[in-house]
């Protein structure tokens, strides 16, 4: 049981959410006091309920390299222990890089900036509403340099003193300098705009923000150079491509016991495409992304097809508008045999001349059409006056097929036509001969009996 205050941390599971160092601040002066005799308080109290003791170095909070503690260091995740426990507040490391611990450098150099850093427009607005200022932790990161939210380049010094802020003010408050302890809040006119997002800004965005929403505890062990690993095993053999040499699947990576910095892990996140905390979570799965993402970047090789020249295009469009002017004088060939006879197919002249191409295809139609009834008329001339079928019903023809062969074989027509000629021609024939049979014929059946003989039905 611990008898202290609790407080919430500001602007939780958002990607605003409080740095530990500033949480810390808050909650010396909840209690009245400092930081540095509250980490007393507290180490004291951890030691008379807790069998193993715990470091809480006071000398992190005003010097240690004059960095925040939110980082992922021992000191950090001892105060977060102690002080998680001492509010009954278990995910107080959202407040920090902690997450990070397993699979960042364990020297942490430039993980954070030295001193304090804050964005003008966020402590005017706060100022404005009466609202306690606190310092984010996405501000506490080295590559971040301006407020993505309100597009201001963060503040580091005293615009009274000039006083780099590398502590807070004890007493005063966040919004203090803590040399000259005048106001830090700036009117507007004095913001630099920074309208352009900084390298990386993306990736510690939603590293902060998957940290402060407690999606990103921790992290895969190894994660980045399970991440390196696999990506190159993707990636090397399209590298050899685009080189035009052998893959090489020699790689090199972080030793056992060695672990990329937090700028290595985001420029080689920039660089693959891929967002940070999806690499820490998920290392396989994120080379993958990264390997779909470089072979699609990769263009592919131009069609082994061979280009037309504009000459042949020409060529060819004049050859068919001298076709189809000079039709019907000079018959039309079909249209694949056309094609054939230019060197190209079919598909690539309709592609190419639509319009025409589809009066070409109309007036080979045509022209078809018309020797399929040249072709029938002739058939029945030879049936009728060439005396065909009289000599088949003599007996010349041994079967109707075979005078049906005939006909097809000498002029073109179909099988089914032909038959349909012959049962028409019989039918007539039929009419003509008992009209020759009857004995009183009226003038009209007379003429008719005429012109039957005439045309060689009988
Ligand atoms: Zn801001
Ligand atoms: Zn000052």
């Amino acid at each position: 049981m611990s008898n202290y205050f609790s407080l919430q941390p500001m602007g939780w599971e958002t990607e605003e959410i409080e740095q530990f160092h500033s949480y810390f601040y808050r909650f010396a002066l909840l209690h009245a006091t400092t930081m540095i005799p509250m980490a007393k308080h507290l180490a004291e109290w951890w030691q008379r309920n807790n069998e193993v003791p715990v470091e809480l170095n006071d000398v992190f909070l005003y010097k240690a390299n004059r960095q925040p503690l939110c980082g992922y260091g021992e000191a950090v995740a001892n105060y977060v222990r102690v002080v998680s426990a001492a509010t009954h507040q278990p995910d107080l490391y959202r407040t920090t890089l902690l997450p990070l611990r397993d699979a960042a450098d364990a020297v942490a150099h430039g993980v954070l900036k030295r001193g304090r850093a804050w964005c003008p427009a966020c402590m005017y607005w706060s100022d404005r509403r009466g609202e306690p200022h606190y310092d984010r932790l996405l501000w506490a990161i080295a590559p971040m340099e301006r407020c993505p939210i309100h597009q201001v380049a963060l503040e580091h010094a005293c615009c009274h003193c000039g006083h780099h802020q590398l502590a807070y003010h004890p007493r005063a408050g966040m919004a203090r300098c803590a040399k000259c302890s005048e106001s830090l809040v700036q009117q507007p006119e004095t913001w630099t705009r920074a309208p352009h997002p900084c390298f990386a800004e993306d990736n510690c965005r939603a590293l902060v923000q998957n940290i402060a929403d407690g999606s990103l505890s921790s992290t895969v062990p190894r994660a980045f150079s399970i991440f390196c690993d696999e990506l190159r095993a993707l990636a090397n053999p399209l590298v050899a491509y685009v080189k035009n040499t052998r893959p090489e699947f020699a790689s090199r990576t972080w030793r056992e016991g060695q672990r990329p910095t937090l700028s290595t892990m985001l420029k080689r996140c920039h660089v693959a495409g891929v967002r940070l905390p999806d690499v820490l979570a998920d290392p396989r799965g994120a080379a993958k992304a990264a390997g779909q993402l470089l072979i699609d970047h990769q263009a592919l090789p131009s069609s082994p097809k061979p280009r037309r020249s504009p000459e042949m295009l020409k060529q060819v469009r004049l050859r068919l508008i001298e076709a189809i002017s000079e039709y019907p004088q000079r018959p039309l060939v079909a249209f694949t045999e056309f094609a054939r006879a230019l060197g190209v197919s079919k598909g690539f002249l309709s592609y190419r001349e639509p319009i025409l191409c589809k009066i070409y295809k109309q007036e080979y139609k045509a022209q078809v059409r018309q020797a399929n009834k040249q072709h029938k008329r002739q058939a029945k001339a030879e049936l009728t006056e060439g005396r065909a079928f009289l000599r088949y019903l003599a007996g010349e023809f041994r079967s109707q097929d075979e005078l049906v062969d005939h006909l097809h074989s000498n002029f073109e027509i179909k099988k089914r036509v032909a038959r349909l000629l012959i049962n028409e021609v019989l039918k007539t024939h039929a009419r003509i001969k008992n009209l020759s049979e009857m004995t009183m014929l009226s003038k009209s059946q007379r003429c008719m009996l005429k012109r039957g003989r005439a045309a060689g039905y009988l």
